[in-house]
């Protein structure tokens, strides 16, 4: 018999195909899990990431769906039953982050914003909550930020998504409990396409406000993530897991 914690189980992450996805992927992978590895548009990068997954002697699939689109999220779903089987473990981390003054801020990046961030968390969830609850079984991190808690003037829109991604997760413990156990990470800045794109002089301030004076790797977010996912965290629901080098510090 295997020792691997989530051997058989089946983990759908979004925003596999980079990333803290990609890393999460190979995470869950290296402990046994089925993995599906979702992406919008880079199918390049997912069937790296299930290249990856492969050549570390597991089982991976890519599925291309846009998280923010209902058919498109129940289409992803019917496809990792199909190929794989029901749905264990979600991991919601596909999203996209922006900064800009409020003067520069336009509606229509608000709403797609929110739509990628929020609905695309509330989508996938939604799409695997009852058949987990059905089976008695389910394990579910959404993926925020640190600016969820502590919002920035300039990430207005990006803020308010990850604060509702927070809140989200929060009462969707609630409501799937006592079998399903939903958690949420707040990253601070991780170097990732998204965390470099902040730029040198962000990326700076950023490691001089952290107590480990640097930034974070998807491998470092990928281990919160499978801590919340394994039963070494079983007592551990509704919680937000801040990891971010100490720049923000909760009570
Ligand atoms: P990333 O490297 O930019 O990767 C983004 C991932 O999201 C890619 O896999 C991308 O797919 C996918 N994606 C984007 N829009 C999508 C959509 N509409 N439908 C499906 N997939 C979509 O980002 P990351 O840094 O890994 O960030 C992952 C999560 O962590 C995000 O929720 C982000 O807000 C959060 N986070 C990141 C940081 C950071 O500093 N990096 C800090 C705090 C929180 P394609 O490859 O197909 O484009």
């Amino acid at each position: 018999m295997s020792d691997k914690e989530l051997q058989g189980k089946i983990a759908l992450v979004t925003g596999g195909s980079r990333g803290i996805g990609r890393a999460t992927c190979i995470a869950l992978a290296r402990e046994g899990a089925r993995v599906a590895v979702n992406y919008v548009s880079n199918a390049q990068a997912s069937s790296e990431t299930v290249a990856e997954i492969e050549r570390l002697g597991g089982e991976a699939m890519a599925v291309a769906a846009d998280v923010s689109d209902p058919d498109s999220v129940s289409g992803m779903v019917t496809a990792v039953e199909k190929g794989l089987g029901p749905v264990d473990i979600l991991v919601t981390s596909a999203g996209i982050a922006s900064m800009e003054p409020h003067s520069e801020m336009a509606f229509e990046n608000w709403q797609r914003m929110l739509a990628i961030n929020v609905d695309g968390t509330y989508l996938p969830v939604m799409a695997v909550k009852d058949g987990m609850i059905e089976r008695g079984y389910g394990r579910i991190v959404c993926i925020a930020s640190i600016a969820g808690l502590r919002p920035r003037g300039r990430m207005i829109t990006y803020s308010t998504s990850k604060a509702a991604v927070i809140a989200f997760a929060r009462s969707c413990a609630e409501a799937f409990g006592p079998q399903i156990r939903v958690n949420s990470v707040a990253p601070g800045l991780i170097e990732t396409d998204m965390g470099s794109s902040a730029g040198p002089e962000v990326i700076q301030r950023m490691k001089d406000d952290a107590y480990l004076n640097r930034i974070g790797q998807p491998e470092e977010i990928a281990e919160t993530v499978l801590f919340l996912l394994s039963e070494r965290s079983s007592f551990t629901t509704g919680q937000t897991l801040v990891a971010d080098g100490g720049r923000v510090t909760l009570p």
